[in-house]
Order: C-alpha cells, then sequence, then structure tokens
C-alpha cells in the first residue's frame, strides 16, 4: 500500500491551490454575501482546464485520475466551497455520465463544450415529492412518433441558473405501453424549458440553485442516456461517483477551518498565554486533524478503487458519510476556537459551517448513505 502521492498529483495539488488562493480567496466571501455567481470566474476556471478535469484529452478534458480530481476539489474548497460545487457537480455527475454511458453521437456533441465550461453541466433528480426516495419521481415523458414529449419541474438543482445541459431522471411511457424510469440530456434552450427563482439558501450560497420546470419539451430519443429502462441504475452509479466529489468538498471545508483554528489558537493570548497551550484547545485541534485525516484516506481510498475498476458504492457512501460529518464537527469547534470572532461574518468561519451543512443532504442525506453501507454490508460486502 503506497500513500504517497505521484508527482502529476502533487503537482495537482500545488497548482489548484495556488489558483483558489490568487484567484478564488479575493471572491469567495462576496459569492456568499452576496448569493451571486461571477461569470467571470469561470473563464479563469476554464483556462486552468478545470471543466474536464476526468475527460479524455480528445474531448478536451485534462485526463487526470480519480484522486487528482478528489485533490483539485478538496483544494478549491478549501477556498471557495461555493465554486468547490459546482465544479464537483458539473465533472462528476454532469460530465461523467455522458462519457460513461453516452453515445459517440452524445459525447462528441457535448462534451468538448463541457470540458472548456462554454456549456456547464448538472444533474438534477429531486422533485417535490421525491427526495430520498429516487424512485418516486413524477416527470413523465410520453411517446409521441420518435420523439418524447415531457412535463413535470425538479428542484434544489446545482448549477440550475448557469447549467446549459442539464441531466433529469424521469418516467416514461412508450407508444406500445412500455414504462419505466430513463436518464436524459436536456438542454437549455429547449423550448419549454423554464428556470425558477434561485434560492435563499443556508451556505453555499455563490451557487445558486434552482427549481426547474418542464412545459411539453419535445425530447428527441438521441437525448437518452443509455437504454430507455436503465436510468435508474445509471443515476444511482452516477451518484456513487458524484459521492467522491462532494466528500472533498466537504474535506476542503473542514481543511480550511482547522488551519485557520491552529494559527489562532496560537495567536490569540488568553491569561497571559496562547490558547493553544490549553489543553482544551489542543485537544480539539488534535481531534480535527485525525478526523480531518481519516476523511481524507477514505475518499482517496474510494478514488483509487474507481480507477482500478473495483465496486466502490459501498466506499464511496462511506467517504461521503463521514467527510460531511466531520465538516460539519470541525467547523463548529473551529467557531469555538475562535470564540466570539468567531461567531462573526468578519471572519470565513461561520460561512464555512454554514457550507459544511449542506454537505451532509446533497447527493443522499447521511442517514440514506448509511442505508447504502447498511445494504451493502448484508449482502455480503463485509
Ligand atoms: C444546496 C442543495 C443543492 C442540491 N442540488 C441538487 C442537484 O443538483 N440535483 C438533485 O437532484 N438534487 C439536489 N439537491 C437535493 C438533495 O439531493 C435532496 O435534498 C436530498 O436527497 C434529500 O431529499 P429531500 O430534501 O427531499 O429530503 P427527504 O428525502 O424528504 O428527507 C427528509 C429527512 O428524512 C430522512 N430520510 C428519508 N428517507 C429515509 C430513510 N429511508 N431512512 C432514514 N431516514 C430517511 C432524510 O435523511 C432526511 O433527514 C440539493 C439539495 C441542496 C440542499
Amino acid at each position: 500500500m503506497n500513500f504517497e502521492l505521484t508527482e502529476q498529483q502533487k503537482l495537482v495539488r500545488r497548482s489548484v491551490r495556488k489558483f483558489a488562493e490568487e484567484v478564488l480567496a479575493p471572491v469567495a466571501p462576496t459569492f456568499d454575501r452576496e448569493a451571486k455567481y461571477n461569470g467571470d470566474i469561470v473563464k479563469e476556471l476554464s483556462k486552468v482546464n478545470l471543466f474536464g478535469i476526468q475527460l479524455p484529452e480528445k474531448y478536451g478534458g485534462a485526463d487526470l485520475d480519480s484522486l487528482s480530481y478528489a485533490i483539485t476539489i478538496e483544494e478549491i474548497s478549501r477556498i471557495c466551497a461555493s465554486t468547490g460545487l459546482m465544479l464537483s457537480v458539473h465533472n462528476s455527475v454532469g460530465a461523467y455520465p455522458i462519457y460513461n454511458w453516452g453515445t459517440e453521437e452524445q459525447k462528441e456533441k457535448y462534451l468538448p463544450d463541457i470540458a472548456t465550461g462554454k456549456k456547464i453541466s448538472g444533474f438534477s433528480w429531486t422533485e417535490p415529492n421525491a427526495g430520498s426516495d429516487a424512485q418516486g419521481i413524477e416527470c413523465i415523458m410520453v411517446q409521441e412518433g420518435n420523439e418524447f414529449v415531457l412535463n413535470g419541474s425538479k428542484i434544489f438543482v446545482t448549477n440550475g441558473s448557469i447549467g446549459s445541459v442539464i441531466l433529469i431522471g424521469t418516467r416514461y411511457k412508450t407508444n406500445d405501453g412500455q414504462k419505466g424510469i430513463a436518464t436524459i440530456i436536456l438542454e437549455k434552450d429547449m423550448e419549454g424549458y423554464e428556470i425558477g427563482q434561485p434560492e435563499d439558501k443556508m451556505g453555499v450560497r455563490g451557487n445558486i440553485t434552482t427549481s426547474l420546470y418542464f412545459h411539453n419539451i419535445r425530447v428527441p430519443k438521441e437525448n437518452i442516456l443509455g437504454s430507455l429502462d436503465d436510468g435508474f441504475r445509471i443515476a444511482m452509479q452516477t451518484l456513487d461517483v458524484g459521492r467522491i466529489g462532494i466528500a472533498a468538498q466537504a474535506l476542503g471545508i473542514a481543511q480550511a477551518a482547522y488551519e485557520h483554528s491552529v494559527e489562532y489558537s496560537k495567536g490569540r493570548i488568553q491569561f497571559k498565554r496562547p490558547i493553544s497551550q490549553f489543553q482544551g484547545i489542543s485537544f480539539k485541534l488534535a481531534e480535527m486533524s485525525t478526523k480531518i485525516d481519516a476523511a481524507r484516506l477514505l475518499i482517496y481510498r474510494a478514488a483509487y478503487m474507481k480507477d482500478n475498476k473495483k465496486r466502490f458504492s459501498k466506499e464511496s457512501a462511506m467517504c461521503k458519510y463521514f467527510a460531511s460529518k466531520v465538516a460539519r464537527q470541525v467547523t463548529q469547534e473551529a467557531i469555538q476556537i475562535h470564540g466570539g470572532y468567531g461567531y462573526m461574518k468578519d471572519l470565513p468561519l461561520e460561512r464555512y459551517h454554514r457550507d459544511a451543512c449542506a454537505t451532509t443532504i446533497y447527493e443522499g442525506t447521511n442517514e440514506i448513505m448509511k442505508l447504502i453501507i447498511a445494504q451493502q454490508i448484508l449482502r455480503g460486502n463485509l
């Protein structure tokens, strides 16, 4: 077992960290405060090739491995979790399924623009009556000749306002009475595609979340991903991949809160001593560091398993469950270590905590992660 990063993975960490500190750090507080996403950042992210991290060079991607991808999301989220979310969703649950299940025509049509960020992608499954119960979706497309006519709505769509290519889950009904769940590719400029108002969120406010409404959208057969009746399996396997990114996002947030806490505790003097010299504080740092390290190892293992074509549903659920929980705990302790200053908006600690809270919810709540892990265990995957 080798715990050393390769030279390329080290380079990815160094260069993404430099980019995040130089380009994202000045704007991250504004994204949060104004709940707006600055389109100029998309251009900057495109310049450093962060939109097609794992796509092959043939489609304009950087062709990196999953560990490099996790490191990238971790480093971006250490500075700006909203951007980390945008990139994680775009690269994993947006681009990955098209690459993995798409026809060559679909790949050639969508991936080059996705890889440059000209088109931002997303994945939209949640509906008003279907969250954790993903099979309960009510969007429906009914076949009419060679097309399907889609109606329904989605909620809580990450990249909802800026996304041009969104994968959605829908029920379908064919001419010959066949029914099931399909994953399809929708484009923003299709007639009948409506974007709702931005949600006013607690955290990850620099990523705009919206609803989507579909009014009699005519969906050509060419926009079905994989086979018509394979939509649910595609979605579940896509989320296995996505969770590595969300776990890495949580890790980056926790790492930022921890680094701030170490620095602050060494400089803050009370009772004539730095507060880091009080065991009550230094033990908090020890716990933070241990939990962050454990989360990182779980994430890197899931990434390794994916790249080595091993089953990784359980490992991906584990890393998402653990890293997101750690992010919530660590960011809360970081506020405590900073005392009253930690509670004020002048410092980023409260933002980190608000951002961390989302990571235990999206791409499957932590209760659902435990359900997946338990199912795997009881099926014999001990
Ligand atoms: C900021 C943000 C961005 C999001 N982005 C996207 C996106 O891009 N695409 C998308 O499709 N969705 C997105 N979501 C939706 C997210 O995936 C859902 O919110 C999540 O899956 C939970 O669904 P729900 O909100 O309907 O909660 P519910 O499913 O109603 O769950 C409510 C509570 O009940 C618990 N619960 C439910 N079922 C069980 C069970 N069987 N056992 C134990 N506990 C259970 C849950 O864990 C939770 O605590 C986003 C959400 C947020 C907050």
